[in-house]
């Protein structure tokens, strides 16, 4: 490949599939503390507790802590329960958050089971983790907050905003500002199911680092919708992934289970727990992609499932006319990959389907953010915005 076709992707790819396993787990881990003067007791000093919502948590230990976001309807505090598992050894905090849309289930178990297997004493550093971050929506089976609004477009958030912008504000400043690096997990929305992949802005070399280390075999570039937490904490200098994995409002044990593992292989590669031997793969990376929309409404049945490759012309579904019996095929417009597909059911014209990661050469640029209104080719919003948005500032 000539200097010149050697676009952003190509050459971020060589960089970070070049170096040895080694060599990346350096560039990913804080460097050992500077010698200490002669004369002077080589015995590294002692951990100092991890301070947090005005606890003390020691070295060693883990906590359960309530964050205190906001008064419920009834003006008492509604406490978030978050996990600090503080290791014996200083090293880089990482943060892990689920459940920010409530109705998204798997992350919460993935982040309660892979907080629960890491050992504190064997842990080097610190990990938050906060498995519920939208309880209001947790306790209503909902993605959003009780004012109707998705809290993953309020992120950094604002104190005199919105309820849900005072929500992202408070979560922000208590938690992630105190992370090192973050992954948030998510599912598809509204009857969707996503093939367990990271989304992660690639153009950034700390994240790009961030998403190989974790170890799943796709990833989808992308700067992520404004007012993301992800692109709120990359925005602020923490590398931030997301990984999707599965539908909401079902616990799918394989996913959950892989995603636990993932976590696992993460502490390993950050040197935050003895790691695990296991081969640093380049993962397959997709830089476009484009939701399929069904063209007419019925009863559709797919053909494909999540992870099949499809070419231009497959048929991805049936859509068929509950009272003529009348049968409409769906075909795909792109060669790609199911990265995501609507389960199974009712509906109608314009309705986003399919997900399609574009087989498009490694030279092919990335796409500009969309502006806000315009098809976000990550997201399939499908809700008409809450009245209150039309006023929203932010
Ligand atoms: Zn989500």
């Amino acid at each position: 490949m000539s200097r010149r076709r050697r676009t952003w992707l190509a050459a971020l790819l060589l960089a970070l599939a070049g170096p040895t396993h080694a060599q990346v787990e350096d560039a990913i881990t804080p460097p050992a503390p500077a010698d200490l003067p002669a004369g002077e007791s080589s015995e590294p000093p002692p951990t100092p507790a991890f301070e947090i919502f005005g606890v003390s948590v020691p070295p060693g230990q883990r906590r359960q802590l309530d964050w205190l976001v906001s008064e419920s309807f009834v003006g008492t505090g509604l406490p978030i329960p978050i996990q600090v598992i503080h290791g014996n050894t200083p090293g880089r905090t990482l943060c892990l958050t689920a459940g920010i849309h409530g109705d998204e289930l798997n992350g919460v178990e993935i982040v309660r089971r892979a907080a629960a297997a890491i050992p504190a004493g064997d842990l080097r550093g610190t990990v938050i983790a906060a498995p519920i971050v939208n309880l209001h929506g947790f306790q209503r089976n909902s993605r959003y907050m009780p004012d109707r609004r998705d809290l993953n477009r309020f992120f950094p958030g604002r104190p005199s905003g919105s309820s849900a912008s005072r929500v992202a504000h408070s979560f922000f400043g208590d938690v992630i500002a105190r992370c090192d690096a973050l992954v948030d997990f998510h599912t598809g929305s509204f009857h969707r199911t996503n093939l367990p992949h990271v989304r992660a802005d690639l153009q950034r070399p700390d994240v790009a680092e961030l998403a190989l280390a974790f170890g799943e075999e796709i990833v989808m570039h992308g700067a992520g919708a404004a007012g993301t937490l992800r692109r709120a904490a990359s925005d602020a200098g923490i590398p931030a992934i997301t990984y999707e994995v599965g539908e909401p409002m079902q616990l799918r044990e394989e996913d959950i289970e892989r995603g636990a593992e993932r976590v696992e292989t993460l502490l390993g590669r950050l040197g935050m727990l003895p790691e695990q031997e296991e081969l640093l793969r380049m993962p397959e990376v997709y830089v476009r992609s484009r939701w399929v929309r069904v063209e007419d409404g019925g009863i559709m049945l797919a053909q494909v499932e999540v992870g099949d490759r499809v070419r231009t012309g497959d048929v991805l579904a049936t859509v068929t006319n509950p009272i003529s019996s009348h049968i409409r095929v769906l075909r795909s417009p792109h060669t790609g990959r199911v990265i995501g597909r609507a389960v199974n059911q009712v509906v109608i014209p314009g309705f986003a389907a399919f997900h399609i990661g574009l087989a498009v050469p490694p030279e092919t640029p990335p796409e500009p953010t969309p502006p806000p209104g315009v098809d976000d080719p990550e997201e399939a919003v499908e809700e008409a915005p809450a009245p209150e948005a039309e006023e929203r500032p932010e």
